[in-house]
């Protein structure tokens, strides 16, 4: 087992790492205030990103990608972490896997114009009557002799706002589910309001709604009834890279804030780092978010192998949701009144942490995905060496 990194990996975080620094950081707190980020910025720091050769990197080279493995592509999506959700899809990309099955003059329409940066594309699958029941949607899709006629509605889609088309869940039989590719501003395509959050402040949430709209046959993704699996097979790589990573960037940041805070802050003539009660705050913080390091990078590595890692992707997606949740909770604590007040980014952190939990499935519903699935092949299947 080797443990270490290599130079190019050492060199690809670097980069990532100063870019954050410089090109995103300064721009938070405006998002936070303001509410949205400014067209005008976006468009400087995706060309910038993309002039770095870090738009797209989970893509393939030849499409325009930067052609990570999974491993690579985790190890930059937890310094992405350390920034706000906004500032991460405008400068490096949420392309998502489904796309690559795109086929033929799809390819020129969709799917190479989403991973060289000039359209963005949204996934949605949640209805107001279908969350965790991903497969009890009513949105449908009628096959005409012309193509497709979409009706139904989603709710709560990240980046609806920026995105040019979507991917769209919709029922094509009894219990039937595709994958259509929706270009916004098709007649009957109409956005609701935008569903404003606890966090993630800049990230637009959406409501969608289709009124008859009509789809051509080539907006039909990958096979006719292969949607629910087009759309789990994407949110396992979303959960450990954009959930799991991103989580474990921002509980690290988190964690650098709270020892920076703990040997600095004084109290009754000390560092407040030197009281236990502390100390264990920060102890367990440490302990917490390099377990959750570790879990993902092994779940990624099996990815890497080709290996089946639904369920280690759903460990992590619980582990790394939860522990980000309990270091900002315990750096809130840390800070004292700094913590609760918006003059620091803590505040920010906690109310950002909040929905890891909730989006690309509950922890409750990845539990039970684990908890089955054990008893079902046995306490064995989490061993490294089975
Ligand atoms: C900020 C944000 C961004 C989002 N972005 C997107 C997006 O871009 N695209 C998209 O399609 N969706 C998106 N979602 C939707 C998100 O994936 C869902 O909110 C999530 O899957 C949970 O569904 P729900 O909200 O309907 O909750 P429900 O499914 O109604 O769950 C409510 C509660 O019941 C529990 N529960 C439900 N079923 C079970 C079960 N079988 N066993 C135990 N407990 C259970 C849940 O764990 C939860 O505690 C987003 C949501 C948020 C908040």
């Amino acid at each position: 087992m080797d443990f270490s990194l290599n130079d190019e990996q050492k060199m690809m975080i670097e980069t990532v790492r100063r870019f954050i620094a410089e090109e995103l950081k300064p721009l938070e707190e405006e998002i936070e205030n303001q509410g949205f980020l400014d067209p005008s910025k976006a468009q400087a720091i995706h060309e910038k990103s993309k002039a770095l050769g870090l738009y797209a990197m989970n893509m393939p080279v030849e499409l325009g990608g930067g052609g990570l493995s999974n491993l690579d592509r985790i190890l930059c999506e937890e310094q992405f972490g350390h920034t706000t959700d906004i500032l991460i899809r405008r400068a490096f990309g949420n392309v998502y896997e489904p796309l690559l099955h795109c086929r033929g003059v799809q390819v020129e329409r969709w799917l190479k114009p989403a991973v060289q940066g000039a359209r963005t594309c949204a996934i949605t699958i949640t209805e107001a009557g279908a969350g965790s029941d991903a497969a009890g949607i009513k949105t449908h899709a009628k096959q005409t002799d012309g193509g497709w006629v979409l009706n139904g509605s989603k709710q709560f889609i990240s980046d609806g706002e920026w995105s040019d088309f979507f991917l769209v869940s919709a029922k094509t039989g009894e219990k039937e589910i595709s994958m259509f590719m929706v270009d916004k501003g098709l007649p009957g395509f109409t956005i609701g309001k935008n569903q404003q959050m606890m966090g993630l402040r800049g990230t637009p949430h959406l409501e969608l709604f289709f009124d008859n709209v009509h789809l051509e046959p080539i907006a039909l993704l990958g096979e006719q009834g292969q949607g629910f699996k087009l759309a789990m097979g994407a949110l396992n790589v979303v959960r450990l890279a954009q959930v799991g990573a991103r989580a474990l960037g921002k509980a690290t940041h988190v964690l650098e804030m709270m020892t920076g805070y703990v040997n600095d802050r004084k109290q009754f003539g000390q560092r407040i780092g030197d009281f236990q009660m502390v100390q264990q705050m920060l102890a367990d913080s440490v302990i917490e978010v390099n377990a959750t390091r570790w879990m993902i990078y092994h779940a990624a590595w099996m990815l890497d192998q080709g290996a089946d890692a639904r369920e280690q992707i759903s460990m992590v997606k619980v582990y790394a949701a939860e522990t980000l949740g309990r270091v900002v909770d315990r750096a809130v604590q840390v800070f004292g009144g700094m913590g609760f007040c918006k003059e620091l980014s803590i505040e920010r952190y906690y109310r950002d942490a909040r929905v890891y939990r909730i989006f690309d499935g509950t922890s409750e519903i990845h539990r039970g995905i684990i908890a089955k699935s054990t008893m079902k092949k046995g306490a064995s299947l989490f061993d490294v060496h089975r």
